[in-house]
C-alpha cells in the first residue's frame, strides 16, 4: 500500500509516530513534517486540546474524529484518561450526540440494516471487511438511553425498521429510514433473518449483544433466542448484574444480608425487572429459599402506581412476577411510606421523579437509606448527588446512572458511585468470548456482580462508594472475565479447551493494547 494510503488508515495511522525508519520503508517521506512524536507526546498534546474546548459535545467531536484517524490514540486516551473521557463518549455526552446524530453525522461506522435489506441481510453482511467478528452490539434505536425513540444509530449494527419520532420524520436531514416503525410480523421476520444471517457469517460463538430495543421487543429477542444463540441483553441483563454487586457492596456498610433488606423500584421496565429478578435470584440462592418467595421483598412502581395482584389482567407479562397481594398505591411517595423500603431503586427514565418527600421519606425511617437513580442521562437522573446528600442530610448511600461530581454537605465530601452497566458489559463480552461460552446463562451474571462486588476496596468503602474508581475497569474487566470464564466452564458452556490455568491471566492477554506497533 502507498503511504499516503497509510496515514488515511484509522488502523494503521500513526501520525506523526512515525519513525524515520518507517517513514523510509512506506513511502511516507515529505507526507509528513519533519519532526517525529512519541506516542505519549501526541496524547499529551490531544488532552490538552480536548480540553480547550468548552461543550461536551465538542470534546466528544474531537474524539470521534480521533477514532476515524487513529485508532490506537483514540484507545490510548480513553484508556489512560477514563474517569475524565468516559463522561465524554459515553453517558451523559452520547445522549446528546445521539439525539444530534443525523447532523454531526460525517462517515458511516458499522452496519445499516434497513428494511430495504430484508431478503439480503446475509449479503450486506459480507460486505463488512472484517472476518472473524467475537462481539456484535445491536440496536434497533427505539429506547435510547432515557431519551425515547432516536431512529437510525451508529452502533456496530443498526436495525432501521423505521421510526416513530415525529422530529426525526419530517426533519429533511434524517438519516434513516422515513417511515413509521415496522412491528408484528414484519419486524421479527427481519430479525429473524438478521439472527440466523448472523450465525450463517460468523458461526455459534459471535456473543450478539441487544442495545436499547424498547422493552416489547427486548424481552421478547431474549427469551425467543437466548436458547439458540449466544445473545445478552445489556439493558436488561448488564444493569442487573452491576446494580446487583452495588446493592452486595453496599451491604458491607448497611449490614445486614440481601434478605434482610426490602427493595422499591421506579420503573418496571428492562432495567427495573431486569435487576429486580436477580436480586431475588441470589437472595434465593443465598438463602435456600425459592425464588417466589425471594421476589416477595422486592416491589416496583410504573406509570401507573404499584404493581399489584389486582392489576394482573392488564399487566405486561415481565411484570407479572412482581404483582404481589397488596392494597393498590398511586404514587411513589405513597410507596415508599407503606412498604418502608431499605433501597430505592429508580429505572424510569424520568427525570426529577425522587422528589425531596421521596429521600425524607427514606431517611425518616432508614439509618442509611440506599438510593440508585439510574436513568441516564443526567436530565433523566431520578434525583443529583446533590440532592440525595442535602435531602437525606448526609444519611443516603448513593449512586447513579450518570457521573456526578462529589458533593461537600456540611463539612463533609460525599463521592457518589456511578452504578452504570458499563462496569459489566467489557468484562462479561470478554470471560464470554475468552472461554468460547456457547450460551450466557444466569449464573454467569451472578459471577460478574460477584467479581465487581469484590473489587471495591476498605479504603473505598470509607469514602461511601459502592463501586470501585473506572480508573481501574482494566483489572476490574480482567476479574470479570475471568469469574464469568470460570461459571462458563463450570456449568459446561465453554468451548475453549483446555481451560487456560489463570483465567485472570488469560483475559488480560486477550486485552486489546493501544500501543503502537513497530512497521519494518
Ligand atoms: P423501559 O423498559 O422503557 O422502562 C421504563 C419504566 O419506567 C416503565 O416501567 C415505565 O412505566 C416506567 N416509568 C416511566 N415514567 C414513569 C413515571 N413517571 N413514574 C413511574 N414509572 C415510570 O426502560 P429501561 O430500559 O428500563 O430504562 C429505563 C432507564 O434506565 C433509562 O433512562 C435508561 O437510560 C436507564 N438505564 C440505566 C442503566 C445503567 O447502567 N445505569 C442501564 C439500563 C438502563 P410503564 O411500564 O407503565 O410504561
Ligand atoms: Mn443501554
Amino acid at each position: 500500500a502507498s503511504g499516503y494510503s497509510l496515514l488515511r488508515d484509522p488502523r494503521h495511522n500513526k501520525g506523526l509516530a512515525f519513525t524515520e525508519k518507517e517513514r523510509d520503508a512506506h513511502y511516507l517521506s515529505g507526507l509528513l513534517p519533519p519532526v517525529v512524536l512519541s506516542q505519549q507526546l501526541q496524547e499529551k498534546k490531544l488532552m490538552n486540546s480536548i480540553r480547550q474546548y468548552q461543550l461536551p459535545i465538542q470534546k466528544y467531536m474531537a474524539m470521534m474524529e480521533l477514532e476515524e484517524r487513529n485508532e490506537r490514540l483514540f484507545y490510548k486516551l480513553l484508556i489512560d484518561n477514563v474517569e475524565e473521557l468516559l463522561p465524554v463518549v459515553y453517558t451523559p455526552t452520547v445522549g446528546e450526540a445521539c439525539q444530534k446524530y443525523g447532523s454531526i453525522f460525517r462517515r458511516p461506522q458499522g452496519l445499516y440494516i434497513s428494511l430495504k435489506e430484508k431478503g439480503r441481510v446475509l449479503d450486506v453482511l459480507k460486505n463488512w471487511p472484517e472476518r472473524s467478528i467475537q462481539v456484535i452490539v445491536v440496536t434497533d434505536g427505539e429506547r435510547i438511553l432515557g431519551l425515547g425513540d432516536l431512529g437510525c444509530q451508529c452502533l456496530p449494527i443498526t436495525i432501521d425498521v423505521g421510526t416513530n419520532n415525529e422530529k426525526l420524520l419530517n426533519d429533511e436531514f434524517y438519516i434513516g429510514l422515513k417511515q413509521r416503525r415496522a412491528t408484528g410480523q414484519e419486524y421479527s421476520e427481519l430479525l429473524h433473518e438478521f439472527m440466523s444471517a448472523v450465525k450463517q457469517c460468523y458461526g455459534e460463538k459471535v456473543l450478539i449483544q441487544f442495545e436499547d430495543f424498547a422493552n416489547h421487543n427486548a424481552f421478547e429477542l431474549l427469551a425467543k433466542y437466548r436458547t439458540s444463540h449466544l445473545v445478552f441483553n445489556d439493558d436488561i441483563q448488564g444493569t442487573a448484574s452491576v446494580v446487583l454487586a452495588g446493592v452486595v457492596s453496599a451491604l458491607k456498610i448497611l449490614g445486614g444480608s440481601l434478605a434482610d433488606h426490602k427493595f422499591l423500584f421506579l420503573g418496571a421496565g428492562e432495567a427495573g425487572t431486569g435487576i429486580a429478578e436477580l436480586i431475588a435470584l441470589e437472595m434465593s440462592k443465598r438463602t435456600n429459599t425459592p425464588l417466589e418467595e425471594c421476589r416477595k421483598r422486592i416491589y416496583l412502581v410504573d406509570s401507573k402506581g404499584l404493581i399489584v395482584k389486582s392489576r394482573l389482567e392488564s399487566l405486561q407479562h415481565f411484570k407479572q412476577p412482581w404483582a404481589h397481594e397488596h392494597e393498590s398505591v398511586k404514587t411513589l411517595l405513597e410507596a415508599v411510606n407503606t412498604l418502608k423500603p431499605t433501597v430505592l431503586i429508580g429505572a424510569s427514565g424520568m427525570g426529577k421523579t425522587f422528589t425531596k418527600e421521596v429521600i425524607e421519606a427514606m431517611s425518616s425511617f432508614n439509618e442509611k437509606p440506599l438510593i440508585m437513580a439510574l436513568s441516564n442521562p443526567t436530565s433523566q437522573a431520578e434525583c443529583t448527588a446533590e440532592e440525595a446528600y442535602t435531602w437525606s442530610k448526609g444519611k443516603a448511600i448513593f449512586a447513579s446512572g450518570s457521573p456526578f461530581d462529589p458533593v461537600e454537605y456540611e463539612g463533609k465530601v460525599f463521592v457518589p458511585g456511578q452504578g452504570n452497566n458499563a462496569y459489566i458489559f467489557p468484562g462479561f463480552g470478554l470471560g464470554v468470548v475468552m472461554s468460547g461460552a456457547i450460551r450466557v446463562h444466569d449464573d454467569m451474571l451472578l459471577a460478574a456482580s460477584e467479581a465487581l462486588a469484590e473489587q471495591v476496596t476498605d479504603a473505598e468503602y470509607e469514602k461511601g462508594l459502592i463501586y470501585p474508581p473506572f480508573s481501574k475497569i482494566r483489572k476490574i474487566s480482567a476479574e470479570i472475565a475471568a469469574k464469568v470464564a470460570a461459571k462458563a466452564y463450570e456449568l459446561g458452556l465453554a468451548s475453549r479447551i483446555p481451560r487456560p490455568a489463570s483465567l485472570v491471566k488469560y483475559a488480560e492477554s486477550c486485552m486489546y493494547s493501544p500501543v503502537y506497533r513497530n512497521y519494518r
